[in-house]
């Protein structure tokens, strides 16, 4: 008789968005005639840029042809594309990092959740709380679990470093030394951010500890201020301790598309052990790369027309977060967020919970959104809007929301 992986078993009952769609669906079976506005999720709105369905045209008509027709793709990707994401991401960066330290993959949720292989199950990781779940599950479905604690939600294998209010949701040196460290900058669900100089010094103490930060920069493009980094590399020292993950669908709306990629760089080593070669060595084993058409729209991201075009469509996402913020705030809300990243946290009234001010929501405006709680103990108390929707679809929603 097989016997499961019984770590599943381990995670907590329900997913957070599995609980968001069942409330939603119930409440509308039984309101037929309201019109729900849904700020929850984080799926982009706007279509895909002139500048990339022209590369997807033009690389599918590629395809039509023997002697254009594309196969498997190389392991790491194809070189035109890790030669743009080099000289856009990193060389114009001042970073030092080259094309064959680039993995192209189908996105940075599975690199997130993959990682974690390279790693041996009794290492201790570190989160943010609140947190995106990928990177508890991952290793939770892995086995670095130790026991969890009902009361406080925690599993002993992970040290939870609280984001509030209290901090700036900038994260502390744990009391307890992890092995792996995983950052998200610009933060979700918080939206904030830290400085060059504060990434500085978790480089720092990740080298003078040994440890290795996974660095997750899906929302680099959104952000808007000077000292804030767009990527770990700009640090000094960056390439002994850090892997960075990228992913186009935020940036480029590539969320239905598929295409991401992971930098792990030649210096990032435990002892004699290169993490590259361990990394590329599962790339090659699990994974036969992204579609040569989907490299292709990546590569036209970085065109000058592409550049263009993306620019605008993150303007026009960040047009929202600024109506969110500044409407919220007038309201009388306690708003964070939405200056370098597409997300709202907000500090939920008169001391509601997070899931009873998602009913509130739901219920007296019409507005999805998602509980704070969800994203760990430390989110009880907030909420998350986001600034993906349409301008009139956020122009609504904010009406509804000032109206109550
Ligand atoms: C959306 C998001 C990603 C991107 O995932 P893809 O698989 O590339 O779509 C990665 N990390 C975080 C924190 C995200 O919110």
């Amino acid at each position: 008789m097989f016997k499961v992986n019984d770590n599943f078993l381990k995670l907590p009952g329900s997913y957070l968005f599995s609980t968001i769609a069942k409330k939603v669906n119930a409440y509308s079976k039984a309101h037929p005639d309201k019109t729900l506005i849904r700020l929850g999720i984080g799926d982009v709105t706007q279509p895909l840029a002139p500048a990339i369905i022209d590369a997807l045209h033009k690389s599918v008509d590629e395809m039509a042809h023997a002697e254009s027709f594309h196969g498997y793709a190389p392991d790491l990707g194809y070189e035109f594309l890790r030669t743009a994401i080099v000289k856009n991401d990193y060389t114009s960066r001042g970073c030092e990092i080259s094309a064959d330290e680039i993995f192209v993959s189908d996105g940075a949720k599975c690199d997130s959740g993959n990682i974690q292989e390279l790693f041996a199950l009794d290492n201790k990781i570190a989160v943010c709380d609140p947190v995106y779940p990928v990177y508890v599950d991952s290793n939770v479905m892995a086995g670095r679990t130790g026991v969890y604690d009902l009361s406080t939600e925690r599993w002993s294998q992970v040290i939870y470093m609280p984001c509030t209010k209290e901090n700036n949701f900038v994260p502390e040196f744990p009391k307890e030394q992890p092995d792996l460290i995983y950052l998200c900058i610009p933060n979700n669900p918080t939206g904030t951010t830290i400085t060059k100089a504060q990434l500085q010094e978790w480089v720092n103490y990740a080298n003078k500890i040994g440890a290795v930060i996974i660095y997750d920069a899906a929302y680099e493009a959104y952000i808007s201020e000077e000292d804030v980094p767009h990527s770990i590399y700009e640090c000094e020292g960056a390439r002994t301790c850090a892997i960075e993950l990228r992913s186009f669908s935020k940036n480029a709306g590539f969320t239905g598309v598929r295409l991401g990629f992971t930098v792990v760089p030649k210096d990032l080593k435990s002892g004699e052990v290169s993490l590259h070669d361990m990394w590329a060595r599962r790339h090659g084993t699990k994974y036969n790369g992204a579609p040569y058409i989907v490299q292709r729209a990546g590569e036209a991201v970085y065109s000058e027309a592409g550049k263009a075009q993306l620019k605008e469509q993150v303007a026009y996402y960040m047009k929202n977060a600024a109506a969110i913020k500044s409407g919220l705030t007038e309201a009388g809300y306690e708003v964070f967020g939405g200056v370098n990243a597409p997300y709202i946290w907000l500090k939920t009234p008169e001391h509601m919970t997070s899931w009873d001010f998602f009913d509130y929501l739901l219920e007296n405006a019409n507005v999805v959104g998602t509980p704070g709680s969800g994203f760990g103990p430390c989110g009880e108390g907030y909420f998350r809007l986001t600034a993906f929707g349409s301008h009139e679809n956020t122009k609504a929603a904010l009406k509804r929301l000032k109206a109550l």
